[in-house]
């Protein structure tokens, strides 16, 4: 559910048209929608009601400050994987005790920043990182809050490169040497065990695979009950999937319910890490067309958005819905690559479409571009970054301006 809808056979976000956004801010052009995005929140946060639970949303699927602030208001935690996600989740005035800190590679300064924000725990992915944030915690005399990830080797049927949880994956910890690390995360001077962690992978359209891996946890949950650490927290991760195409992925409150049932008289705290499914459907990028071209085998419709703006389609063949943001009357279609104007023939964002007769200046809209959208976009071929726009009712916020040529060099100032 969304609320980017043709009226009169134009395309709006909540109660503005994006073609008026697109005279005043250009494109390419995220575009969000505020309500959108509290919809999915509450949704999610809601189908966990009756257990006790904590939604840190998963900062690296759309990190802008207005939609950090947007959740925060609504009470939800972040998932972060960097120092950069905690500055800016504590710009975003997230409360400290509702982050939690993921990801394999933590260095000691953004292990240092996180003890003095005081954040509820660090998902921790190896011994090597244990020992290391016991050392950071030791020289700051702090006690580290930890969770360990469980790598349980759970096949979460999706792309490889968004599968985490395999036993080849460098996330997590085996879980058969999980029970030897608790142990001596208990005996680390300057560690708290407090919880276990695990994220399998993202886009997923089934729910057996978490159910699979929870399982797997409680199992662990109990075998650490009787070695005396107590866990307070189960952290499940990300992962839900959306509808890009036509993927049927399971209502998060068919989620909530499986969870309930295996967690109900368990005196423990869940915590989840959504990204996608409450970022995915909640933007669109907005780009215009450049040029038509026929090829021997193809036609091309070449617009000005490119794989720096939106790398999903290039890195993982992922599905777009692209839809003219004029809708036109006439019946004409064609079959078409829609492509970048960058110099790599894996710059695209459609393969073999089929959409309407198109001519230059022609607006499109590439749906489902909230999640891993702008995050992942870069300056490559020195093109600036896209605005963003976030809309809430008939409100307009400029939520990132677009950049300009000096944001290409002004970091090179021994240069010029
Ligand atoms: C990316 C990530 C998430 C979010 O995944 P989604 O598929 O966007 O829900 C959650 N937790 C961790 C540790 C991640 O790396």
């Amino acid at each position: 559910m969304h609320y980017f809808e043709y009226k009169n056979g134009e395309l709006y976000v909540e109660d503005i048209s994006v073609k008026k956004l697109v005279q005043e801010y250009d494109t390419p052009l995220y575009i969000y929608s505020a309500k959108t995005f509290k919809r999915h929140f509450k949704a999610f946060d809601s189908a966990f009601e009756g257990l006790k639970h904590l939604t840190c949303y998963s900062v690296k699927a759309n990190s802008n400050l207005c939609i950090l602030k947007l959740l925060g208001q609504l009470g939800s935690g972040m998932d972060i994987v960097s120092g950069g996600e905690l500055f800016r989740a504590l710009k975003a005035g997230i409360e400290p005790k509702k982050i939690v800190y993921s990801g394999v590679g933590k260095r000691e300064h953004e292990i240092r920043e996180a003890l003095l924000a005081d954040i509820l725990m660090f998902n921790v992915e190896s011994e090597a990182e244990l020992i290391k944030i016991n050392k950071v915690a030791s020289e700051m005399n702090k006690i580290a809050r930890v969770s360990l990830r469980i790598n349980p080797n759970v096949n979460p049927e999706t792309h490889p490169y968004i599968s985490t949880g395999l036993e080849k994956n460098k996330f997590g910890i085996p879980e058969d040497y999980a029970l030897e690390i608790y142990k001596l995360a208990h005996n680390l001077s300057n560690i708290e065990p407090v919880g276990i962690d695990c994220h399998i992978g993202s886009q997923l359209t089934s729910i057996s695979p978490f159910l699979d891996a929870l399982d797997k946890i409680l199992d662990l949950y109990l075998k650490l009950l009787d070695l005396g650490i107590k866990i307070q927290y189960l952290d499940l991760g990300g992962g839900l999937g959306i509808q890009y195409k036509e993927e049927a992925p399971p209502h998060p409150i068919e989620f909530g319910k499986a969870l309930k049932k295996r967690l109900q008289n368990k005196n423990i705290t869940l915590i989840l890490e959504p990204g996608r499914v409450i970022a995915g459907n909640a933007g669109i990028l907005v780009t215009k067309v450049l040029y038509t071209k026929k090829a021997p085998k193809k036609n091309f419709i070449i617009v000005d958005a490119a794989m720096n703006d939106l790398i999903r389609p290039s890195l993982y063949g992922s599905y777009h819905k692209i839809e003219p943001v004029i809708q036109s009357s006439a019946q004409q279609t064609i079959v078409a690559d829609v492509v970048g104007p960058i110099c790599e023939s894996g710059d695209f964002l459609a393969q073999d479409r089929k959409l309407p007769k198109l001519k230059e200046g022609d607006l499109l809209a590439v749906f489902s571009a909230g999640a891993y959208g702008f995050t992942m976009s870069s300056q490559y071929n020195s093109r600036p970054r896209a605005a963003e726009i976030l809309v809430d009712k008939d409100k307009i916020i400029l939520a990132r301006r677009r950049e300009v040529y000096m944001d290409l060099i002004n970091l090179e100032d021994n240069c010029i």
